[in-house]
């Protein structure tokens, strides 16, 4: 199960997943030296024509700072803009950022309550003074045809044999959960990781659903499909673990392990940029891992 395949040679086998939910791009074919520009709107408007049922009249997926007008001069793909992220971006000449999370706090980047606090001001000026765009990328990524961010995961995990398009099953060569978590660690570099059950538990079974779905849908999975072990990004500790937790005080054979929201996402931040780089020639495109904000001690 253990392929010693480095994050960086993931970056380029990627491509081979790409398929999920494409229109060929208009401008691909041009061969000539004259590189069509790309503005902000532009680059949004091209991935979203490729989601299914897409534009959405409700989504989080809105530009956060500057403007769908700016002429793009580079994009770094992210989990979360953070400040080292910001000045990556500013020090690689990429005017425009496209995280998969919140910029400032919340689902809904809501700042009203937050324009005279010294931490948002900090964040928000070092945007404005570099006149950098931030466009969130969330529900477009998604709700592609097959889920652009599992489909990053299951790549990063080295799991694609193990994968059925549409599905957060996985069925992977049997092993315990203490070798999975192992797994983990290694592919996605996360020190350490919390879980519930029993690390010489026996798993082949997984239920893969990254980020931080909810409690409700977490379980509600978990009924659906019974599965060895739930891997997700993150659960309040009141919800999902206690229900492991009791599934195992009642001798059933369940596990979960939680990555980390950041880590357990930033394979479909690898996904974006690879679309990128098929679909918006001429424009150079990075991907920077933003990390967990908590650290392990
Ligand atoms: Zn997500």
């Amino acid at each position: 199960m253990k392929k010693s395949t480095p994050r960086r040679q993931f970056i380029l086998q990627s491509g081979a997943l790409l398929g999920a939910g494409l229109l060929a791009n208009p401008f691909s074919g041009w061969a000539s030296p004259i590189q069509k520009s790309w503005t902000v709107g532009e680059i949004m408007d091209l991935f979203i024509s490729q989601v299914p049922k897409a534009p959405f009249a409700q989504t989080v997926d809105t530009i956060k700072i500057g403007s769908r007008d700016t002429v793009v001069t580079g994009i770094v793909t992210t989990m979360f803009p953070s400040i080292a992220i910001i000045k990556k971006a500013v020090e690689l000449k990429a005017n425009l950022i496209i995280p998969h999370e919140p910029t400032f706090y919340s689902g809904q980047d809501e700042t009203d309550y937050l324009q005279n606090d010294p931490v948002f001001r900090g964040k928000y000026d070092l945007l404005a003074k570099h006149q950098l765009t931030i466009w969130r990328n969330h529900d477009y990524v998604h709700r592609m045809q097959d889920d652009g961010v599992r489909i990053g995961v299951v790549e990063e995990l080295g799991w694609k044999d193990y994968y059925s398009p549409g599905s957060p099953i996985l069925q992977i060569p049997s092993t315990n959960l203490k070798a999975v978590i192992d797994h983990i660690k290694t592919r996605m570099q996360v020190p350490a990781m919390r879980y519930v059950g029993d690390l010489n538990q026996s798993v082949s079974k997984v239920l893969l659903l990254p980020g931080a779905v909810g409690g409700k849908p977490q379980i509600t999975r978990i009924q659906e499909h019974r599965p060895d072990v739930l891997i997700c990004g993150e659960s309040n500790e009141w919800e999902t673990p206690e229900y492991v937790k009791t599934a195992n005080e009642l001798g059933m054979k369940l596990s979960m392990v939680e990555i980390g929201h950041s880590a357990s996402e930033e394979g479909g931040s690898e996904f974006v940029k690879n679309w990128l780089q098929i679909h918006v020639p001429g424009v150079p495109v990075y991907h920077i891992p933003s990390g967990n904000s908590l650290s392990v001690y």
